[in-house]
Parts: C-alpha cells; sequence; structure tokens
C-alpha cells in the first residue's frame, strides 16, 4: 500500500486550509458536553495556524439526515473552540451558502472559521459532485483530521479530496499508524477483548484478527452466539443465533490457527435488566434467565491474559455496564487494560466510556477517536476517507 501525504509535507503558510475534523460532540442543555474529539483536533489546528495559514473548519454533529436542525447547529462547539484555543472562532450560519463563502474569502492568515453543521446538506451523506465542489471552493488545501468518519465516502471526507491538493492531519496520521502497526507488526503476545452487543458488527474484525493475536477474549452479549454455538442453553439472553455456525467457523479456526479463543465460563444473571443481578459458575442459563455480564472468575482470566499480552487491543464493554448491577466485567477489563505495561488501544464509544468513567484514560497508549472507523481498519478494510490521502505510486 502506499503511503498516506500528510500536512507536515505540505507549506501551507498564506493559504486557507479546508479541515475536515470530528466535532461530532454530545450537546448538553445548549453547550458542549464530553469534548474529547474536539481536544483531539487542537494539535492539527494549532499546527496549521502556527504556519501562517487560515483554516476553514468542516464537521458534521448527529444525524440530520440533509436537513437544518436547531438542536444540531455547530454554534456551541464554535464557543467552546474559541475558549480552549483562546483564540476567536468565526462561525458560518450555512455550511457552503453565501454567508460561508464570504466568511472564507475574507480570512486572514492565523483567522479560524466553522462553517455549519455539514451534514445540513444531502449533498454531504450521498457525494455530491456539486456539494463537494462548492466545499472545495472554501480553501485552498484540504486536510482530513476526522478518522472517525474516514469510513464512510462523503463529500467532505472522498469528493473534496479530488478537487483540492489533500492530506491527512496530525490526529489522521496518529489513529493510522497506531492502528497499522497492530496489524503489522504487534509486540507478542497480541491479546484482543471484543466485546458489546453483537457478533455481527465483529465477524469481519474477528476473522481478521485471527491471523495476527495470540489470544482473543469474547466478552458481552456476542460472547453469547459462541456459548450457543458450544452448545450452551443461553435462555433469554441477547445473541444471534443464525450466525452460530460462523461462530464456529471462528472458534475452529482459532483452534487451528494456535489463537486461544476465551469465552465466559461463568455469567452474571437476572430475570430481566431492572432485576437484580446473581452469579452462576456455568455458561449455560435457564430459559427464564439472560447473561448481562460475564461473571468473576471469567473477569479475573481475562484480566490474567491482559497482564500477560506485550499489545492489548480492547473494543466493547463485557455486559450491559450503562448499569452498575452488570458493569463489574467491564471495570474488571478496564482496570486491567490500564495497569498492564503492554501497549494499549482502546477503541469505541462505549470502552472509551467506562475508562473516562473509572478516571483511567491517562493509563491508556492510544484512545481511538473512531469506533466504527477502527474496527472496519482492523478488519482489513482500506477506509475511504484514508484512500484519497493516499500517493498515487507506490512509496519506496
Ligand atoms: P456495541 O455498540 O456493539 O459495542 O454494544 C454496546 C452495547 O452492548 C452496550 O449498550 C451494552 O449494554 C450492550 N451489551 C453488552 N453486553 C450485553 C449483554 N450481555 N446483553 C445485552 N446487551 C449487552
Amino acid at each position: 500500500m502506499t503511503k498516506i501525504r500528510t500536512l507536515r509535507e505540505v507549506d501551507v503558510a498564506g493559504k486557507r486550509v479546508l479541515l475536515r475534523v470530528d466535532f461530532n460532540v454530545p450537546i448538553v442543555d445548549g453547550g458542549v458536553g464530553d469534548d474529547t474529539r474536539i481536544r483531539a483536533s487542537l494539535p492539527t489546528i494549532r499546527f496549521i495556524l502556527d504556519r501562517g495559514a487560515s483554516v476553514v473548519l468542516v464537521s458534521h454533529l448527529g444525524r440530520p439526515k440533509g436537513q437544518p436542525r436547531g438542536d444540531l447547529r455547530l454554534a456551541p462547539v464554535a464557543a467552546h473552540l474559541s475558549t480552549l484555543l483562546n483564540h476567536p472562532v468565526k462561525y458560518a450560519s450555512d455550511v457552503v451558502g453565501p454567508e460561508a463563502q464570504r466568511l472564507a474569502s475574507a480570512l486572514q492568515p492565523g483567522d479560524l472559521l466553522l462553517v455549519e453543521n455539514v451534514r445540513f446538506d444531502a449533498g454531504e451523506e450521498g457525494n455530491d459532485p456539486e456539494f463537494a465542489r462548492a466545499l472545495a471552493r472554501l480553501g485552498d488545501v484540504f486536510v482530513n483530521d476526522a478518522f472517525g468518519t474516514a469510513h464512510r465516502a462523503h463529500s467532505s471526507t472522498v469528493g473534496v479530496a479530488a478537487l483540492l491538493p489533500a492530506y491527512a492531519g496530525l490526529l489522521m496520521e496518529r489513529e493510522l499508524e497506531v492502528l497499522e502497526h497492530l496489524l503489522e507488526r504487534p509486540q507478542r503476545p497480541f491479546v484482543a477483548i471484543l466485546g458489546g452487543a453483537k457478533v455481527s458488527d465483529k465477524l469481519g474484525v474477528m476473522l481478521h484478527l485471527l491471523d495476527r493475536v495470540d489470544g482473543l477474549l469474547v466478552g458481552g452479549g456476542m460472547a453469547n452466539t459462541f456459548l450457543l454455538a458450544q452448545g450452551h442453553d443461553v435462555g433469554a439472553s441477547l445473541a444471534e443465533r443464525d450466525l452460530q455456525d460462523q461462530a464456529r467457523e471462528i472458534l475452529t479456526q482459532a483452534e487451528a490457527k494456535g489463537v486461544e479463543l476465551v469465552l465466559p465460563v461463568d455469567v452474571v444473571v437476572a430475570p430481566a435488566l431492572d432485576e437484580e443481578g446473581f452469579v452462576r459458575d456455568s455458561p449455560s442459563v435457564p430459559a427464564d434467565l439472560a447473561i448481562f455480564d460475564i461473571g468473576p472468575v471469567t473477569a479475573e482470566r481475562f484480566a490474567e491474559h491482559i497482564e500477560r499480552a506485550a499489545t492489548v487491543f480492547w473494543n466493547g464493554p463485557m455486559g450491559v455496564f450503562e448499569r452498575p448491577a452488570f458493569a463489574r466485567g467491564t471495570e474488571v477489563v478496564a482496570a486491567a487494560v490500564a495497569s498492564t505495561e503492554a501497549t494499549t488501544v482502546v477503541g469505541g464509544g462505549d470502552s472509551i466510556a467506562a475508562i473516562e468513567y473509572l478516571g483511567l484514560t491517562d493509563r491508556i497508549d492510544h484512545v481511538s477517536t473512531g469506533g466504527g472507523a477502527s474496527l472496519e481498519l482492523l478488519e482489513g478494510k482500506e477506509l475511504p476517507g484514508v484512500a484519497v490521502l493516499r500517493d498515487a505510486s507506490p512509496s519506496s
């Protein structure tokens, strides 16, 4: 694969840089809630401003489906960014309309402009060429720092990159470096922990990782399909019964490849989510009970695997961690990931939330800003928003 072009390679002095960022942050009471994603792009913004360029920021927020929506405007983000940078941020209340074009063309070196939520225009998600051309008129150079959206072929991630010289921002560069390193030359033993609701979301990633990992620890709702495939009854648990064959195939491949695939040996169950949970020391469950977390013996076993690893990747909670009664497995895994000496990479909103809730974020080597994008990358897929940043000729 050819290498990506990065912001470090281009002289942006005196230019207007159209910078695609992922400012898809929660808006709480009219202000920005968790601002992790905004902070993650600050080094790129500062890097560009320090080199005497101006910046036109483009982001999406939520899912307005091509229509303006009052609660998904980016005005609070502009205000928040201005505070974080201690620098004025101009804000256009349209995306590529007259106000955005007027403000963009008046920018001086060192100026910052944030245009309105790019998904207010249906041309964004449709990767409409006309809309991409309008976006391209806002800048001289395109830089993409929105790793979390790189798996989408939209106008602001793909279309515009064909119209302007296109480069990866510092955050995008780091995300790719860390995740590609996991696939290409991880230090061994490499242990991946996968959880979350569904196997269907993670089948591709599991298959691809089987050739690269030494251990695969599986928890969360997705483990139930594997338990079924092993012949256990999982009662009223969430499970994808139609995927048992695929789960069986993964178990067979893991064995053939010498990968230790570790499933729950005990579980926390309850008749329903709002009822009290209790531990069962077997993963077989009667019809009136559902599995909502891994059990303490399993959590300890997972922690031991994590302790022995040199590289750890984690995506997805071990149970319904939103409810304290079923959060213990996720907490034990989070603590083990935080305390190991191994290189640790965590992706996916829920695993990150668990790490943050426990105050352990600083103890993770890399917290990926893109859950879906990081999984697609680890599945071995080329992300459309990254493909357009690659050099046409092979690197030496
Ligand atoms: P995902 O988006 O696939 O990472 O899934 C995250 C969701 O999976 C969280 O909201 C969890 O509550 C849910 N989850 C994890 N374990 C279970 C389980 N055993 N049963 C039902 N839901 C689960």
